[in-house]
């Protein structure tokens, strides 16, 4: 009889977390039980789902003298259980993985397991180094060699004369330690002293760092850059195409480190963009986004909507209150019947398409003085419906009134965000974070709570770089005695990426 598996080895690849697979991904959306290596990033963790539970397996074998004996017991166990366990493995579990003896373990225990492959580090380190590991014209082989073992000891496994003479290119893993004595045995057997070689620790990540010099230097080299673990040394004439082939190291943020202090479900948009270019990012959410304290006004707005000619909306997080309010209480899209939508920017506009809504304004600067401007010609002697946060500047309810009839909402509450991630705020008091986005002034009045004497030192020195989304944001970060470094051009998370690249 088929049995659905119970274990699912998976490879991780080499820390992108873009470089998982879907099979990865659909294998770790249905898991009871994350096993995972060290080397995995957070981010993938969050394709499971968040009841269940992940055992780091690196400081599981580190408490044990026996290192995989915790970590098979504790994958038989939870199998035993009938529970789906994903083991989670760098790069590919059948590449120097022990995948191979974890899938032994299981056959003999007779539990059903599946494979999953993944971007072994030797792939993800030449894709993103810009070393093609064979060439037509420089190599017609690859060999993937474990540097594990002392080439010194007469017990090696592996042949340094016949690797020495390999008609190829060889991608060295593991071996840090090792790598000046790998290196001397290639040499000591004729491997030609001005091969070109590079090192490349933690590869595909903002972190990747390559050192490249030929085998006679390349592990000095290595040494004085203070590369260590995770690193691979691939060595063949086709490391030399990497000087024209080096697209991952030349994007524009590439290892500029940014921390991103949106609330968190706002943030992965900009997250996503920021890594694209190649930054490392942090996230430390300065600011959260609630449900209202009280429903009661805006529910009496939603029961005469048909009252107002314009319903206002000046952030995403204002469209997505409102219009799930609506539904909640059992409404839907034809409430709105002929109301007319005004949007403050491109993010809000585009929040309203997700509902299938044309914003009918959106003025063309994003911020409360234009929307005003924009509105008021058109509003004179109307009902307006304005849907926005529990606290924020009133300008534009304000400058409305003077012509319309105006009613105010609070459809989600901002509150500062407590408790803060002590990590991301000591890697920023360290000097460790270069640019920091402030996307409205609220978030920098936050933020600025959260700093003590030395943080702030690095920003007023510029070690660290404030990014503001708008004038209006400028002026807050200002007034909290703090300089702006660059302010966003046009006030939109892209225009906040752009300034970070005028700086970069
Ligand atoms: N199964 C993994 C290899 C595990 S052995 C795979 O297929 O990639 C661990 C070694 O892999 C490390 O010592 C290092 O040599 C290499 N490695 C893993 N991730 C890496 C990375 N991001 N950059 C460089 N080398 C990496």
């Amino acid at each position: 009889m088929h049995s659905e598996p119970l274990v699912f080895l998976v490879g991780a690849g080499p820390g992108n977390p873009g470089y998982l697979t879907l099979r990865a991904v659909e294998c770790l959306a249905r898991a009871d039980l994350v096993l995972y290596d060290k080397l995995v990033s957070p981010q993938m963790l969050e394709h499971a789902p968040p009841e269940a539970a992940r055992i780091c397996v690196t400081e599981l074998a580190e408490r044990h003298l026996e290192r995989y004996l915790p970590i098979h017991k504790t994958l038989l166990d939870a199998a035993r259980e009938g529970k789906r366990v994903v083991r989670l493995k760098g790069g590919d579990p059948f590449l120097f993985g022990r995948g191979g003896e974890e899938a032994e373990m299981l056959h003999a225990a007779g539990i059903p397991y599946e494979v999953v492959p993944g971007v072994t580090a030797a792939l993800g380190a030449a894709a993103c180094t810009g070393i093609p590991l064979t060439h037509r014209v420089h190599a017609s082989a690859v060999a993937f060699v474990t540097g594990h073992e002392n080439p010194a000891k007469p017990e090696s496994a592996l042949d340094w004369a016949a690797l020495a003479r390999f008609p190829g290119t060889l991608a060295i893993y593991m071996g840090m330690s090792r790598l000046a004595g790998i290196m001397q045995a290639l040499l000591a057997h004729g491997k030609p002293a001005d091969t070109p070689a590079a090192v490349v620790q933690r590869a595909t990540t903002g972190e990747q760092q390559t050192v490249q010099a030929p085998l006679a230097e390349i592990a000095s080299a290595a040494q004085a850059a203070g590369l260590s673990a995770p690193a691979i040394t691939i060595i063949g004439s086709v490391v030399s195409l990497r000087a024209h082939l080096a697209w991952f190291e030349q994007r524009p943020l590439f290892g500029k480190r940014v921390l991103v202090t949106r609330p968190r479900r706002q943030a992965s948009d900009m997250v996503r963009r920021l890594e694209e270019l190649g930054a490392v990012v942090f996230v430390l959410p300065a600011v959260e986004i609630l449900a209202p304290a009280d429903w009661g006004p805006v529910d009496r707005a939603i029961e005469r909507l048909s009252a107002y000619q314009w319903l206002v909306f000046t952030s995403v997080n204002g469209v997505q209150g409102f219009l799930g309010r609506l539904r909640h209480l059992g409404r839907d899209l034809r409430a709105l019947g002929g109301i007319k939508l005004a949007a403050i920017g491109p993010g809000t506009a585009e929040a309203l398409e997700r509902y299938y809504l044309k914003a009918d304004l959106v003025p063309a600067v994003y911020d409360s003085e234009h929307l005003a401007a924009s509105l008021l010609p058109r509003v004179t002697g109307q009902r307006v419906l304005l849907a926005r946060a529990n606290r924020g500047r009133e300008l534009l309810r304000e400058e409305l009134a003077r012509v319309a009839e105006v009613d105010q909402v609070a459809v989600y509450t901002q509150q500062d965000a407590l408790p803060p991630d002590h990590e991301v705020l000591d890697a920023l008091r360290r000097g460790e974070i270069e640019f920091v986005t402030i996307t409205s002034s609220n978030i920098a009045r936050a933020l600025a709570a959260l700093l003590d004497a030395p943080t702030r030192g690095r920003l007023q020195s510029g070690d660290v770089k404030l990014i503001s989304i708008s004038r209006v944001t400028s002026d807050a970060i200002r007034a909290l005695g703090l300089p702006v470094a660059a302010e966003a051009r046009e006030a939109t998370a892209e225009g906040v990426v752009e300034a970070i690249i005028t700086l970069a």
